[in-house]
C-alpha cells in the first residue's frame, strides 16, 4: 500500500501567524482569545496549556487583553470591545481582510451584498457585521429565497469550495437576469490550493483520509471535494480515529488536511495509517509540483519519495 500526500495540505500561513501571535502575547501577559482561534481541538488544547483563556463572548473576558481570531471581526465589534477598555490584538488573516475590503467596496458602490458561506460562521458574522442589509446563501434553496435587487454584489467566505461558490453565483445570475450581479472571488489561495491538490490526489486514491477539526469548515469542504472523486473518504481529527478496516484491499491511500491542522497531527495520522496497513516499505508519493510546496515536515526520509509531474 502506498500513501499519497496531497501537494498542498495542512496549516496555512494565516493560522500559523495567528498561533504565533497568541503565544507571543501570552508570554507578555494574560490573554483571552475571543472565540476559537482555529477550529482544531489539538491546537486549542496547546493554547490552553499555555494559560491562554478562551471566551465566546466579550462579557466573559477577564483579562485586559483580548485577541480577535484569524477569522476576523467587524469594525462594530472592535469598537464595542475597545469601548469596554480592553486592548485588542488582531490576528485576523490578511486574506480575511481582503474579503472585508471587497465587501465594504461592494456596499459602498451600491450593491446589495450577498455572502456565499455559512450564516453562523464567525468569519461570515465578521464580514456582515458592519452591514445593515445583506444576505447569506449556501444552498440552492437559499438563492431561491433571495429578493430581487437591481445590483447584487457577491463575495464568499474565504474557506468555501470555489466550485460551489461559482455554482451559487451562476444560480444568482440565472435567477435575476435583470440585475447587475458583480462577483468578487474572495476564496483564499491556500484554500484553493488545498482543494485542487485534494482533487488531484483523490482521483488516484482507493481510500482518502482527511485530517482536521470536526467544526473546521475548510476541512469539511475537503471531505466533500474528495468524496466526489473517491468512494471511500474518512474524516479524522487525530490518529486515534484511524480504523484498520478502512484500508482493506487499498493500493493507494490519499492524505490531506485542513488549514488549521498542525503538521505534527498529519504526520501522526500518516504513521498510524502505515502501521495499519501492510507497510510496503513506506513509499510516499507527492502530487504534481510537490517538490516546491510539500510541507517541510513531510517525512521524506522515511522511504522513497516519488514526485508526479
Ligand atoms: S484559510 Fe485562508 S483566509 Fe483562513 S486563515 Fe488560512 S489563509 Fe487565511
Amino acid at each position: 500500500m502506498r500513501i499519497l500526500r496531497a501537494a498542498h495540505l495542512g496549516m496555512c500561513f494565516g493560522v500559523r501567524d495567528a498561533i504565533a501571535l497568541a503565544l507571543e502575547h501570552a508570554d507578555a501577559g494574560p490573554l483571552t482569545i475571543l472565540g476559537d482561534l482555529v477550529h482544531n481541538p489539538t491546537v486549542l488544547s496547546a493554547l490552553e496549556a499555555k494559560g491562554i483563556a478562551v471566551a465566546q463572548d466579550i462579557s466573559h473576558v477577564k483579562t485586559p487583553t483580548v485577541m480577535v481570531t484569524a477569522h476576523g471581526t467587524s469594525e462594530r465589534t472592535l469598537a464595542r470591545t475597545r469601548g469596554l477598555g480592553l486592548t485588542v490584538v488582531e490576528a485576523t488573516c490578511p486574506l480575511v481582510h481582503v474579503a472585508h475590503r471587497a465587501v465594504t467596496a461592494l456596499a459602498r458602490d451600491g450593491y446589495h451584498v450577498v455572502i456565499v458561506g455559512q450564516r453562523d460562521h464567525v468569519e461570515v458574522r465578521g464580514l456582515t457585521g458592519d452591514l445593515d442589509r445583506f444576505d447569506v446563501v449556501l444552498e440552492d434553496d437559499d438563492v431561491l429565497a433571495l429578493e430581487e435587487h437591481p445590483r447584487l454584489g457577491v463575495a464568499a467566505q474565504t474557506t468555501q469550495s470555489v466550485e460551489k461558490v461559482r455554482h451559487v453565483v451562476d444560480l444568482i445570475r440565472r435567477r435575476f437576469p435583470q440585475s447587475e450581479v458583480r462577483f468578487v472571488d474572495t476564496v483564499c489561495k491556500p484554500t484553493k490550493q488545498r482543494q485542487s491538490a485534494a482533487v488531484e490526489m483523490a482521483r488516484q486514491a482507493d481510500v482518502v483520509v482527511v485530517v482536521g477539526g470536526r467544526s473546521s469548515n475548510n476541512t469539511r469542504e475537503l471531505v466533500k471535494t474528495c468524496a466526489r472523486y473517491c468512494a471511500r473518504v474518512h474524516h479524522v481529527q487525530t490518529e486515534a480515529d484511524v480504523r484498520p478496516e478502512w484500508f482493506e484491499a487499498a493500493a493507494v491511500v490519499g492524505l490531506t488536511a485542513g488549514t488549521s491542522t498542525p503538521d505534527a497531527v498529519i504526520n501522526r495520522v500518516e504513521a498510524r495509517i502505515r502501521l495499519r496497513a501492510d507497510a510496503t516499505a513506506g513509499q510516499v508519493r507527492f502530487c504534481a509540483d510537490a517538490s516546491a510546496s510539500a510541507p517541510a515536515t513531510a517525512d521524506r526520509s522515511a522511504g522513497q519519495v516519488e514526485v508526479l509531474r
